[in-house]
């Protein structure tokens, strides 16, 4: 029988991909999501079943229909601002209906879980490039989310037996071939995204959100990752628990960054649209400059990034982009 793994979240844009990722891999996939940010039409395969983490009955369905022998977590709401605005939004949906998640499985047995967990957990950088020790100190709810599954998942695994890896996303982006997988969040608040909507006259211009950040061009700097070696990422670390190996935590970025005005210049010369910018105020929460420090997932889960190249992921996700919208 084929291994089954439940991808929760499963109709979002990273989801989707993975679905697609893991269907390529050979797995049997079941993708639970309550559709209220996901698509379905993304879900390329396998089963869909609509449900809602904050369902249990929803959960146990699952978890009783089909032999499930890992999940994998990307349901969560991930707008660091309306995190600050509405936390209690993210703590029900992020902590409290992951522990439904949680309890399904310790409650039917399933031991190994890839849990989608963010950069945001660290708070203002100490020191660059972020590594896994560096400490974990978010200032917004959105990043306290994650960090709070993170320790509870220490505590499953110490009473339960519950194996899992998280993985920290930077900042990902671009896209696979297929335009049912692309990134479409409603509201966009994501910079790529948006700078390629100037570029197809969605948009008439792009706002820099501050330019006098200590940095080198005085615009934020972000390590930008493409979402196929994300999900590669999520491919490996999945296989690493099925042979055994030990729970972890890994940072998932190329380790180079890019400054906002970097992005955007970079999106000219491919969409070769002038792109007009604005200056905005700064954005509360924002670091000045993030960059992972993924040493730690390649040594160990022999990660390789395919498309480090900040060019190509925004030149796949124009293609796309531009499929999608002429
Ligand atoms: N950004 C910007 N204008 C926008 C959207 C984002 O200048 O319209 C900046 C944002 O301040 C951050 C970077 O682009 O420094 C990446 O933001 P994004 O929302 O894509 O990802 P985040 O870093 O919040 O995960």
């Amino acid at each position: 029988m084929r291994t089954t793994i439940l991808v929760v979240g499963g109709a979002g844009y990273i989801g989707a991909n993975m679905v697609n990722k893991l269907l390529n891999a050979g797995y049997s996939v079941i993708t639970f999501d309550n559709l209220s940010h996901g698509y379905r039409d993304a879900v390329i395969g396998g089963e869909f079943i609509r449900g809602d983490l904050h369902h249990p009955t929803d959960l146990a369905q699952v978890f009783k229909q089909y032999q499930i022998d890992g999940v994998m977590h990307f349901a969560s709401f991930i707008e660091v601002g309306e995190s600050l605005i509405n936390p209690g939004k993210y703590y029900q949906n992020n902590v409290a209906a992951t522990l439904n998640l949680l309890d399904a499985m310790v409650a039917h047995q399933v031991s190994n879980l890839i849990f989608s967990s963010s950069a945001a957990i660290f708070g203002e950088p100490h020191y660059l490039p972020i590594d896994e020790q560096h400490p974990k100190q978010p200032i917004n709810p959105y990043g306290l989310s994650k960090w709070m599954i993170e320790q509870i998942l220490a505590d499953y695994e110490r009473a339960y037996q519950l194996k899992s890896i998280c993985l920290r996303y930077f900042n990902a982006a671009g896209a696979a071939p297929d335009p049912r997988l692309r990134e479409r969040h409603h509201p966009e608040t994501h910079l790529i995204p948006l700078v390629l909507q100037v570029a197809a006259g969605q948009r008439p211009h792009i706002t820099i959100f501050g330019e006098d950040y200590p940095t080198f061009d005085g615009s934020c700097i972000r390590d930008y990752i493409h979402v196929d070696d994300l999900c590669q990422a999520h491919l490996l670390a999945l296989q690493h628990l099925f042979q055994g190996g030990p729970s972890a935590a890994y940072n998932l970025g190329n380790g180079q960054g890019f400054s906002v005005k970097q992005v955007i210049d970079t999106a000219r010369q491919i969409t070769r649209h002038p792109i007009p910018t604005v200056l905005g105020n700064r954005r509360i929460g924002d670091p000045a400059s993030l960059i992972a420090d993924a040493r730690l997932a390649i040594t160990q889960l022999h990660w390789q990034p395919r498309y480090p190249e900040l060019a190509t992921l925004i030149d796949h996700a124009w293609q796309v982009h531009t499929h999608n919208t002429l």
